[in-house]
């Protein structure tokens, strides 16, 4: 599926390989290639222009590791914003003891939604809980009766009614709660393209029957265009997250890697056959991983993980000196939080010095953190030594690789200046009265 992007990538490798450092200019004609493999394999424009210029602003703005060629830092770089293009996925299914929860599956004719709804149900049973189906589809000719059939196959009940799409979700909930069953999902109609008339439809049982969350199904061999599907259904319906059916044909590979960029809405199944039992987990790295190519690609990015595993101690001295020294950097201050996060301690994050000030209200402190690691890691050495020669047209292109707005980068550089200035206080601190000012 990703044979073209693997290739291009390999090629582009070997062209920046042992040119030492890397410039703007071998970068971005080493990017050039990558850029049209993930055209031809179908992925939305934009999409591939935005993931070229992350990668490139990473590239450039890089202090790369003694043991690692530049070229080979680039194959990481790309690989983590694959990662990042198509995740991060929750796959988890929700729970509620109040009663029943209502998942519904939305999604063009052909897609894959009854198939889907069944091999969901199974997923569920396999954990222990007791789903329904809901036989929502009264268009489609004997729609009722597969449903009804892949029922039976699993072991799992069906409700249906010859009324109304709405009612037939609403009493099936009601059933659900009487039989005791924890999950309903709900099997809707489809259209073979988007129309009002279906919108409409769903959007009535959206409103009346309130599901806990609505995943859209889109078929793997419709490329990018299944990016355009997902945005009109989110428009409508605020999707929760996607099911990528059909990857176990040829599809090109366009679909994984526009839907997320395009509506920001993560693909978390994927089915991999017509059979009941073939829904897996998407995972963003395995994906990645494929992209990459089982062989060299992977190989290097693993070497340079353990790399930065191992430097990680001998950072954390010098850290320790540079911040007693009172000349605390921006990439200190990354390289910091970054092992904080490396040791799973999310909750730290929010209290180191200046952090705090960083995370907007409400917001997932990883979320915050991978934004402010983005605009680091958009500077040049030269910026990130010193931060006062970014002006406007440098900040603009630091947002742009960040994936943030201007006034975003500049408010960021404000507190950290200011993180600065508390570093330098806290130099003169004993162990004691630093540790008691992070852990609060
Ligand atoms: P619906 O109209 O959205 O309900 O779509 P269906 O569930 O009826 O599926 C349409 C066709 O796609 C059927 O022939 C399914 O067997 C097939 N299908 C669904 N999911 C997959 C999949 O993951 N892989 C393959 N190869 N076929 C699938
Ligand atoms: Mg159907």
């Amino acid at each position: 599926m990703f044979e073209g992007i693997t290739k291009s990538l390999g090629e582009a490798l070997k062209k920046l390989k042992g040119r030492g450092r890397l410039t703007a200019e071998n970068v971005k004609d080493g990017l050039r290639e990558v850029r049209r493999a993930f055209l031809e394999a179908d992925v939305n424009f934009n999409v591939a222009s935005d993931f070229i210029a992350r990668v490139e602003a990473k590239s450039l703005g890089q202090d790369v590791l003694a043991k690692v060629d530049p070229s080979e830092q680039i194959v990481k770089n790309v690989y983590e914003e694959l990662v990042a293009l198509m995740g991060p996925v929750d796959h988890k299914i929700p729970q509620r003891s109040d009663r029943p929860v209502v998942l519904m599956l939305c999604g063009l004719q052909g897609s894959g939604k009854t198939t889907t709804a069944a091999k969901l149900a199974l997923t569920l049973k396999g954990q222990n809980r007791k789903p329904m189906l809901a036989a929502a589809d009264l268009q489609r000719p004997g729609a009722v009766e597969q449903l009804k059939t892949l029922g039976e196959q699993i072991g799992v009940p069906v409700y249906s009614e010859a009324t109304n799409p709405v009612d037939v979700c609403r009493n099936a909930v009601a059933q659900a709660k009487r039989t005791l069953c924890d999950i309903v999902i709900l099997d809707t109609a489809g259209r073979l393209q988007i129309d009002a008339d279906l919108m409409a439809e769903l959007q009535r049982i959206d409103k009346l029957v309130k599901p806990d969350e609505c995943y859209l199904v889109v078929d793997a061999m419709i490329g990018q265009e299944a990016a355009n599907v997902a945005k009109a259904f989110n428009d409508a319906l605020e999707l929760n997250a996607c099911i990528l059916t059909k990857l176990d044909g040829d599809a090109r590979g366009g679909a994984a890697l526009s839907i997320k960029g395009v509506t920001g809405v993560p693909i978390k199944f994927v089915g991999m056959g017509e059979k009941v039992d073939k829904l897996e987990d998407f995972v963003p790295e395995r994906m990645a991983g494929r992209i990459l190519g089982q062989g060299d690609m992977m190989g290097i990015v693993e070497k340079i993980a353990s790399i930065q595993q191992e430097m990680s101690q001998e950072e954390l001295q010098r850290q320790q000196e540079a911040i007693q020294k009172g000349n605390f950097t921006l990439d200190d201050f990354r390289k910091q939080f970054e092992q904080i996060a490396k040791m799973g301690m999310k909750d730290m994050i929010s209290r180191m010095p200046g952090m705090s000030e960083m995370i907007p209200a409400g917001e997932d402190p990883e979320v915050a953190l991978k934004r402010v690691q983005g605009m680091i890691d958009s500077m040049t050495k030269k910026e990130k030594a010193d931060p006062d020669i970014i002006d406007t047209p440098r900040r603009r292109r630091i947002a742009k690789g960040a994936g943030v707005e201007p006034h975003e980068v500049n408010q960021f550089l404000k507190q950290f200046a200011q993180v600065r200035v508390l570093m330098k206080q806290m130099a003169s601190m004993s162990l004691w009265q630093r540790l008691k000012m992070v852990t609060g």
